[in-house]
């Protein structure tokens, strides 16, 4: 393999293997034809993939390479079109102070000096638009989280139970739903003060993490509710978790050095063939709220 570093103003082509040198777009006005043409077509699309397919289609005309990876620092998020191959020429991007990622090209045979002036060329037109796609999802992301725990909020919700519905449909697969309201919370910031409220409400969705499977879903509803989308489970397997669920918040005692006494309600529901996502919530909710009657720290599931 080569290892060759070629630097071209503030481009820098690095060979595979070193660290990929910075590259910051000039000013827009001073941008050649083919640049602006790229540019152009990029700004058809706010998604990522769709504008790294449609680089990759245009640069491949260009410059003919194997494989396209672009690394997301931020969005921590890997594209890869193609397959990526021995000769490598990488280029990061960078926004001013931010750092956008990586992307490399790859193929069999090394880059000869021409065709990395085009690749730069063509890079110029993909920059802009990469940026303003990146800070469309990173604006979308933001809409859909809660800042307190990280989860994701009532919105994202609100469109994920949609999906999932579909497609528990589609493949005729069961999907459960378990909502979750921590027991007398108001008490906890009445007695130890808001702050530790919200230290309750972080430290319980980290052990709501750790309990649920990666294909589960931790969602805040809203103040101290909870809701786990369970994809293929049915009511049985839906309880078992929400057994663990409340044993292991039930078992969180101490915040910080103070004891706190928390505990969890949990109302579970599994889909049927009469429910939509709204009846489906709704029927989780009246069992949570008999879990409540009933004593609270317990479950009950909906019939
Ligand atoms: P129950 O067992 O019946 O659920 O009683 P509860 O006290 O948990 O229920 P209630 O709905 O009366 O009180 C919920 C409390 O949650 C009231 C509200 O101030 C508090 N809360 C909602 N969101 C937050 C938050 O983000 N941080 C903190 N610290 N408290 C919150
Ligand atoms: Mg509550
Ligand atoms: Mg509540």
């Amino acid at each position: 393999m080569t290892s060759t570093t070629q630097t071209k103003g503030n481009l820098t082509l690095i060979s595979a293997h070193q660290p990929p040198a910075t590259i910051q777009p000039g000013n827009p006005e001073m941008l050649g034809a083919r640049s602006l043409e790229v540019m152009g077509l990029l700004q058809t699309t706010l998604d990522i993939a769709q504008q790294l397919e449609l680089f990759a289609r245009v640069a491949n005309q260009s410059v003919p390479f194997d494989g396209l990876r672009f690394a997301d620092s931020a969005l921590r998020h890997d594209y890869l079109i193609g397959i990526e191959k021995a000769h490598q020429a990488s280029y990061q991007l960078r926004d001013e102070e931010e750092d956008m990622g990586v992307l490399t090209l790859s193929r069999k045979r090394p880059f000869s000096e021409e065709e990395l002036q085009r690749l730069e060329n063509l890079l110029a037109g993909l920059f802009y638009p990469l940026r303003n796609a990146r800070l469309y999802r990173h604006a979308v992301r933001a809409a859909l989280r809660d800042p307190l725990t990280g989860a994701s909020n009532r919105g994202g919700f609100h469109q994920a139970v949609r999906r999932d519905i579909e497609l528990a449909r589609r493949k005729q697969r069961p999907l459960s739903l378990i909502v979750i309201d921590l027991d007398h919370f108001k008490c906890i910031n009445d007695r130890f003060g808001h702050s530790m409220g919200d230290r309750v409400l972080q430290e319980v969705t980290g052990v709501m993490r750790n309990t649920i499977r990666a294909s589960d879903m931790l969602f805040r509803y809203g103040g101290e509710e909870f809701v786990i989308l369970l994809s293929d489970t049915d009511l049985k397997g839906a309880r078992l978790l929400a057994e663990r669920l409340r044993r292991n918040i039930a078992a969180l005692d101490r915040i910080d050095g103070v004891e706190v006494p928390v505990s969890a309600s949990l109302g579970i529901a599994e889909l049927t063939a009469e429910d939509d996502d709204g009846s489906l919530f709704d029927r989780a909710d009246a069992a949570l709220y008999l879990a409540k009657k009933k004593g609270r720290n317990r479950i009950e599931s909906a019939r």
